[in-house]
């Protein structure tokens, strides 16, 4: 089912002035429905108070709404960290997670909390955040570590529904971009790269509506390697984090399925290819599983892999489940993996768990609630 085509949120620019000028009125109100909708991320029309009242009637009588999705529950960790169950039009439920001074941090362009902005002023006290969102209900990818696996894919998500996720957190935290620094990772339930044009849609509106720049965004993909392609080939686009988890083929088929169809050799000659921006680095992710992918002999395996690419990588250590067949490896062991990647001159990062007693971490979303 798809969002009701009444929702104004997932239209552009282009689309709102169109609806604007079908309905007799000048193209600035196509503007003015923009910056309503993306920028004050108002959630009622009656509302909009720079459109005239008969506009505003008008739009409701034909069906509008703003369609922002309605936060059905909140979790609140201990360490600042909020899951979101966020209820979209049909009744299917996504989780989006808002982490105060999250993981997105080290991926960040340089600049830090207390920069300059507009007119001279300094952010306050103001520290970046991190939104966490998902792309699709569900996952059909299948990794054999992933909570949202276990629900299999219901449907896409609309690029409404994408930036929905987010303006309703910013809504709820009270938080305003770009005055207010904010990153956004597509790391949340879903491959993004399975639901392309929406995906590419939402960061045009998060970039040019919301005012979030693409370059503190990043898409993770478990290794779609087409869209990896098209995704280079994008001239606005976020950056790129790619699941690697198995440091040779044998492993990587087992704990993603994936990986038979698009191999390391195919995946790693499409990373390679890849154009990066200046200074801009490739992420890759593994998540690590004790006595699975963990050993020093596989970090020289990802060593090798990486050589050449100017790439970073972000160890996570398994969020674990008793639906899961793996275990959570020791600190050392995660150490000394990430020793190895170091001592290569690759810089690696050990990602901090975040919000492990609501279950938001990564790959445990949706694991806590009704469906
Ligand atoms: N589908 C995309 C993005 C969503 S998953 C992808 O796979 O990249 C985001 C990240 O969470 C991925 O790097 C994935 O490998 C990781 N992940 C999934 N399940 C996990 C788990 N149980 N513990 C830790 N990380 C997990
Ligand atoms: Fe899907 Fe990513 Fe989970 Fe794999 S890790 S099943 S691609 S959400």
């Amino acid at each position: 089912m798809q969002i009701p085509s009444n929702s104004l949120l997932g239209l552009d620019l282009q689309e709102l002035t169109n609806l604007a000028l079908g309905s007799g009125q000048p193209a600035y109100r196509g503007q003015q429905l923009f910056d309503a909708v993306y920028r004050q991320k108002i959630d009622r029309l009656d509302e909009v108070s720079t459109l005239p009242l008969e506009y505003r009637a008008r739009l409701a009588q034909e069906g509008w709404a703003v369609g922002l999705p309605a936060m059905a529950r909140k979790f609140v960790s201990s360490d600042g960290t909020v899951r979101y169950l966020v209820e979209l039009a049909d009744g299917e439920t996504v989780e989006t997670v808002w982490m105060p001074e999250g993981d997105g941090g080290e991926s960040g362009d340089g600049s830090e909390a207390g920069d300059e902005i507009e007119g001279g002023a300094v952010a306050a006290a103001w520290r970046r955040a991190t939104i966490c969102v998902s792309s699709q209900v569900g996952c059909a990818v299948g990794c054999k570590f992933c909570f949202t696996a276990l629900l299999g894919v219901k449907r896409n998500l609309e690029a409404g529904e994408i930036v929905g996720q987010i303006a309703a957190v910013l809504r709820e935290q009270g938080v305003d971009p770009p005055l207010q620094r904010v990153n956004i990772v597509f790391m949340g339930m879903g491959e993004p790269f399975l639901n392309y044009e929406n995906l590419m849609k939402s960061v045009r509106l998060l970039v040019e509506g919301v005012g979030i720049p693409e370059s503190r965004m990043t898409v993770s993909t478990a290794g779609i390697v087409p869209r990896i392609h098209d995704f280079g080939q994008e001239a606005l686009r976020p950056k790129l984090a790619i699941s690697l988890n198995g440091s040779n083929d044998a492993l990587r088929s087992e704990v993603m399925p994936l990986n038979r169809k698009w191999n390391l050799a195919d995946l790693m000659k499409a990373a390679r290819e890849f154009p990066l921006r200046a200074r801009e680095r490739l992420t890759f992710e593994y998540v690590l599983l004790a006595g699975v992918n963990d050993a020093p002999e596989q970090a020289r395996e990802v060593v090798e892999l990486v050589r050449g690419i100017r790439a970073k990588i972000n160890l996570i250590a398994l969020n674990p489940g008793t639906e899961l067949p793996y275990r959570t490896p020791e600190q050392d062991r995660i150490f000394a993996f990430q020793r190895i990647l170091v001592a290569a001159g690759i810089p690696t990062f050990v990602r901090r768990p975040r919000g492990r007693d609501i279950f938001a971490a990564c790959g445990q979303l949706k694991r806590t609630v009704e469906v």
